[in-house]
């Protein structure tokens, strides 16, 4: 400390999780006068062990940003932001909302959120939207990235529940990464990767030679979107071979024997010309699985943003059940999560499910949330909301008329951009509820409203691995910016439905709320008896039904072989492969893979992108790696100006040569404006999740002499 200026010495210090990714890494924040100066990682922390990444390193200085919206604005007739009065603002989001819904029914109103507010938030803004406003359409971002691991987990387990505890990262023999680059997208779940003390097999499969792939000992090249095939393979190895644990499919699974015919067709020789990977190949990490004690499978976006991700995922599920990997330490069927509190937008968000993970369709669940919530049961739908693409797709039929966006960019994240901009355009009333009032959502917006961020207010995240960890506010929201909670509370009174919350007085008030929903459920946190039971503890695993300082760190699920269904069985779940919706041709010859691109920077970089130091880690300009075979053909050298173009639109970027890219393929990172011009749209049946790492491009020099 003696290094340390005047400035930055704390006074006190306090603990709380970061506000980016699902890792939930925790940050020890030093206070001068009540007010964060600065911050280190927190060593004793589960999760982290001491550890944080550049974002988390990072976390405070994007507070300052020049660009924070710090007041209403409104837009005025000659078409600019301007600053009003909260009173005004409120005034005209009910105001224009409400005669909305008169003229064309509550259902022309919907709500996109997010999986970066705290859960208490999400909770408070579908409760809200749907039981005090009568929105019946609203969805999260985090249908852009996790729906299709909660769709895949419902369906096979009976609840959406990873199992794991990230102790597992350390005690595999056998780590089988899928679409997953967790060097760089969780790098501190890495680091326990790196912690592992059993020379463990590290299986990548991915399309691109990541950072991971070059780290793994093993490394399956796949072509895009055959990994359905391969994981089918592997299974009928499995079969073939009886290296499968029958007492445990027979004790705790269903569907078993229709699966075993089922894979029968699906050859290691077809999975090859499928992939481009060897049959010898196929045959021997098959063989690695039989040998390892304990094997985990571990996903990501590859997986997730598929066309078929959910069929993906339960074909790993599917390897974990009929091999018996689950349930003990180091093995699982494990989806890595996406951003800070995806799993509290999957469980508590109100949106395409009922508070608590349960269903709107199911009469005794409705009771169950009036009767916590002291509501009439009648006013709950009964139906489920629109998935995001539903919601999009409705502006354009015009069934869609007033969209409140709340904490995400969905004007530079959402597939085929120029048109999800076009729609947004055709709205009677775009609402933009986000701390910073430049992102490109932002800048289309008929009335933004300034939020507090991480840091400025309290609540709780849920992980990756289901923790519960505590956010806090240590430091004053600039200007006239609330918390979003703050917010939902002075809608409900301009509303005039403020006597339906008047239990929701404070996060604190709202977790104690969400308690009693989660009892007897899966997701049971009613051993948790407040925000200071929880920090003492260093957070807590759901379900936690004991008192949490009693309660072991490191749990996973499924530890007795029973699941979640009625029947406490697991599903083996499948179906026949299908072709890309969109195969490379003459006019388009490339296959185009999004991704992310660095540990520095975050999804649309609306926070990170305003860090100097994260700015330098990356470049600012938007690149495009291609193989130097391709490179060479095509007349393009490394750095070149080069246009990328699709059937949708076209950027212009930088080239990167470089053969970490497969023949025939492009990578662009996702965290550029420009990306989502050119991606196709089109979803999994299942969860409805984007498909963003498939479609067709062509590449072309921009200056050719
Ligand atoms: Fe934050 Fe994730 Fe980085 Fe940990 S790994 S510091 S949670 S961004």
């Amino acid at each position: 400390l003696g290094q340390v200026p005047a400035r930055l010495k704390p006074d006190a210090t306090t603990d709380m999780v970061c506000g980016y990714c699902a890792t939930g890494c925790s940050l020890r924040i030093h206070l001068k006068e009540g007010e964060a100066v600065n911050l280190s990682p927190t060593s004793e922390y589960p999760v982290n062990l001491g550890m944080a990444c550049p974002k988390g390193w990072e976390a405070l200085s994007v507070l300052d940003a020049p660009d924070r919206a710090t007041q209403p604005l409104r837009r005025n007739a000659l078409g600019d932001l301007e600053p009003v009065t909260w009173d005004t603002a409120l005034g005209e989001f009910c105001d224009r909302f409400k005669s909305i819904g008169e003229a064309y029914g509550p259902e022309s109103i919907a709500f996109l959120s997010t999986g970066q507010m705290v859960t208490e938030e999400m909770a408070f803004l579908g409760a809200l939207a749907k039981f005090g406003m009568g929105i019946l359409h609203g969805d999260g971002n985090t249908r852009q990235c996790m729906a299709t691991a909660a769709t895949a987990y419902k369906q096979s387990f009976g609840f959406d529940a990873p199992p794991y505890t990230y102790q597992d990262f350390e005690e595999s023999d056998v780590i089988f990464l899928v679409g997953s680059n967790i060097c760089i997208a969780h790098p501190i779940m890495w680091e326990r990767v790196c912690r592992n003390k059993n020379s463990p097999e590290i299986i990548v499969v991915d399309p691109r030679r990541t950072e991971t792939a070059m780290a793994a000992t093993s490394h399956l090249a796949i072509k895009p979107k055959s990994d359905l095939s391969v994981f089918y393979a592997l299974a009928h190895i499995l079969i073939r071979e009886d290296w499968i644990d029958r007492p445990f499919i027979d004790a705790s699974t269903s569907g078993f024997d229709e699966f075993v015919a089922f894979v029968q067709q699906y050859t290691p020789e077809r999975a090859a010309e499928a992939s481009g990977v060897d049959v010898e190949v196929i045959e021997s990490v098959a063989r690695k699985i039989h040998e390892g004690k304990r094997v985990s499978f571990w996903w990501t976006m590859g997986v997730n943003q598929n066309y078929e991700g959910v069929r993906v995922a339960q074909s790993l599920i599917n390897l974990a059940l009929m091999t018996g990997n689950i349930g003990r330490p180091g093995t699982g069927a494990n989806s890595i999560t996406g951003q800070c509190n995806a799993m509290g937008s999957r469980i508590w968000s109100n949106t395409t499910g009922l508070l608590g993970g349960r269903y709107f369709q199911n009469a005794e669940h409705r009771h169950e949330v009036a009767e916590v919530l002291e509501i009439p049961v009648e006013r709950i739908p009964t139906e489920d909301s629109w998935p995001y693409h539903k919601i999009i797709e409705g502006i354009r039929t015009g069934e869609i008329k007033g969209l409140w966006i709340l904490c995400t960019n969905t004007a530079h994240s959402w597939i085929n951009q120029s048109d999800t901009r076009e729609l947004l355009d055709k709205l009677d009333f775009l609402v933009v509820q986000d701390m910073y009032h430049t992102t490109e959502t932002a800048q289309q917006a008929d009335l933004v409203l300034p939020a507090a961020g991480w840091g400025e207010k309290e609540g709780t995240f849920i992980n990756s691995e289901r923790r519960l960890g505590i956010v806090k506010r240590v430091r004053r929201p600039p200007g006239e910016a609330l918390p979003d909670f703050a917010i939902f509370r002075l809608i409900a009174e301009y509303w005039g439905c403020g006597e339906l919350f008047r239990q929701w007085t404070s996060p604190e008030a709202a977790f104690g709320l969400l308690k009693e929903l989660s009892r007897n459920r899966p997701c049971d946190i009613t051993g948790i008896d407040d925000y200071a039971a929880l920090d003492h503890a260093g957070g807590a695993q759901w379900p936690c039904t004991e008192p949490v300082a009693n309660v072991e760190q490191q749990r996973r699920l499924f530890t007795d072989g029973r699941f979640y269904h009625d029947d406490a069985r697991a599903n083996f779940l499948w179906d026949e492969t299908r072709a890309m919706p969109e195969q490379p041709d003459e006019e388009y010859p490339f296959l185009l893979l999004t991704g992310r691109g660095t540990a520095s920077q975050w999804h649309t970089q609306t926070r990170t992108g305003k860090s100097p130091v994260l700015r330098k880690l990356y470049p600012a300009n938007i690149y495009v790696e291609m193989h130097p075979a391709d490179a060479t053909l095509a007349g393009i050298a490394n750095y070149d100006e080069v246009s990328v173009r699709s059937r949708r639109g076209e950027l212009a970027a930088t080239a990167f040569v470089t053969p970490t890219v497969q023949r025939g393929q492009l990578f662009i990172p996702m965290h550029y404006e420009e990306t989502n011009r050119l991606t196709l749209p089109h979803f999994d049946p299942h969860s409805h999740q984007p498909s963003y790492k498939d479609c067709a491009v062509n590449i072309q020099p921009l200056h050719e002499e």
